[in-house]
């Protein structure tokens, strides 16, 4: 069958592949430390569970408003007038089978041919094929480590044209763990105000994974003038420990959030009430468990930036949220294997892990940044003590 045009244009997630071969190679018997992980490595709480099952046992398992069920709807505003003293009401909120669906249909209902999207790289793996896919044009802005990986007020302005879109802000970040700070977001903002023409995506489904102190900022409370212009979107995937519920959301515009509702409700008419009725329990029940993850996240992230900082020839940066470090592995750029192989890319450095000391990562230029790769610490503390050790000993044959 031949395949449309836009589907030629993306390619499948990297770490969706990356995960499929680590699969491959356990089912041939090898043992992989397997640090690509983008879920926690946690159960869902059982409050949530609880949630679930009640909603099935009442009946609860019918199509539900496109926008979401009423109380999912109240938890959502519950939390962002919570934590960022924002107020959505219904008409400015919807909801989608994970926050990647609710991104994927506010560029589907945006974006004509040729519309230009910013996104700061490094970047979450998805974002410039969501783009592509809904014919748009990626705008990749370098956003290098000297400078924190996140994009200063200068490139903003230097990437904005006449035909640009949206401005996509994921913040704390996939893949570098890092997050604009109030004053970041400020300066960021006063750009934007300068040409109204430009939406502003804020990807926040790491925000409560977060080990700095006060609370990540939300561009849209930072800078009211812009509220109109912000889409901010969340999920109840990594926070909760609930990927496999399929549930995210997004706040923003009233014409926006009426055209993905439209969107929605020809693609999917809403997503699973038995998920809506387990993330509303999630957001307004006790939040113990957040706290508790986020410590255990916390020991494991020290523990891996201090192995990794003590490996000659690798760096990494402290993530100040999410779960994931980007390391610099450029210094083996060039360098040899034992077997005579020339490490002429991350990702050839990467395959070096994996083939050698079976440890699976995934290789920076996926996320648009080549000489680094990817470690995930939603793993246990052994697991990433072990394969730091080896990664460490990987690093050791190259001369
Ligand atoms: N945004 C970022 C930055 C992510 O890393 C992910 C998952 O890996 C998502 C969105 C998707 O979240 P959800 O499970 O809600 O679709």
């Amino acid at each position: 069958m031949n395949t449309a045009e836009r589907v030629r244009r993306i390619k499948p997630s990297p770490s969706t592949a990356a995960a499929q071969r680590v699969r491959e190679l356990k089912s041939q018997g090898l043992t992989i430390l397997d640090l690509t992980v983008g879920e926690p490595d946690f159960d869902t709480p059982d409050h949530v569970k609880a949630a679930a099952i009640e909603a099935v046992e009442a009946g609860e398992t019918k199509y539900t408003p496109v926008n979401g069920t009423p109380r999912l709807r109240a938890a959502i505003a519950g939390k962002l007038r919570q934590r960022h003293g924002l107020e959505y009401t219904d008409s400015r909120l919807t909801v989608g089978g994970g926050a990647k669906q609710v991104i994927f249909l506010a560029l589907m209902a945006t974006l004509d041919e040729g519309d230009e999207v910013i996104v700061p790289a490094p970047y979450w793996v998805s974002y410039p094929d969501m783009v592509l896919a809904n014919d748009g044009t990626p705008v990749i802005v370098d956003c290098p480590e000297t400078e924190g990986f996140k994009l200063t007020p200068g490139r903003l302005r230097s990437s904005i044209t006449d035909r640009t879109r949206w401005v996509v802000l994921n913040t704390p970040g996939n893949p570098t763990g890092a997050a604009y700070t109030t004053t970041e977001l400020r300066a960021l903002a006063e750009v934007l105000l300068d040409h109204p023409h430009v939406g502003v995506l804020t990807d926040e489904i790491y925000d409560e994974i977060w080990y700095d102190d006060g609370d990540q900022p939300s561009l849209a409370a930072v800078e009211p003038r812009l509220a109109d212009r912000v889409f901010l979107t969340n999920g109840v995937s990594k926070t909760y420990a609930m990927t496999g519920w399929r549930l995210g959301y997004g706040a923003g515009p009233e014409d926006l959030v009426t055209a993905i509702n439209t969107l929605q409700s020809q693609i999917s008419s809403c997503p699973s009430s038995i998920s809506q009725a387990a993330a509303a329990a999630a957001l307004t029940g006790p939040q113990d468990f957040v706290r508790d993850t986020v410590e255990v996240y916390r020991a494991r992230r020290d523990t891996t930036v201090k192995l990794i900082g003590e490996t000659p020839g690798l760096s990494c940066t402290t993530a100040s949220g999410g779960f994931y470090l980007l390391v610099n592995c450029r210094q083996f750029l060039g360098r040899f294997t034992p077997a005579g192989g020339r490490i002429e890319s991350d990702e050839d450095f990467t395959r070096h892990l994996l083939e050698t000391q079976q440890v699976a990562v995934i290789h920076g230029s996926a996320y648009g940044a080549p000489g680094y790769f990817r470690i995930s610490f939603a793993t246990s503390t052994e697991i990433l003590t072990e394969a730091c050790a080896r990664i460490a000993a990987a690093c050791a044959t190259l001369s």
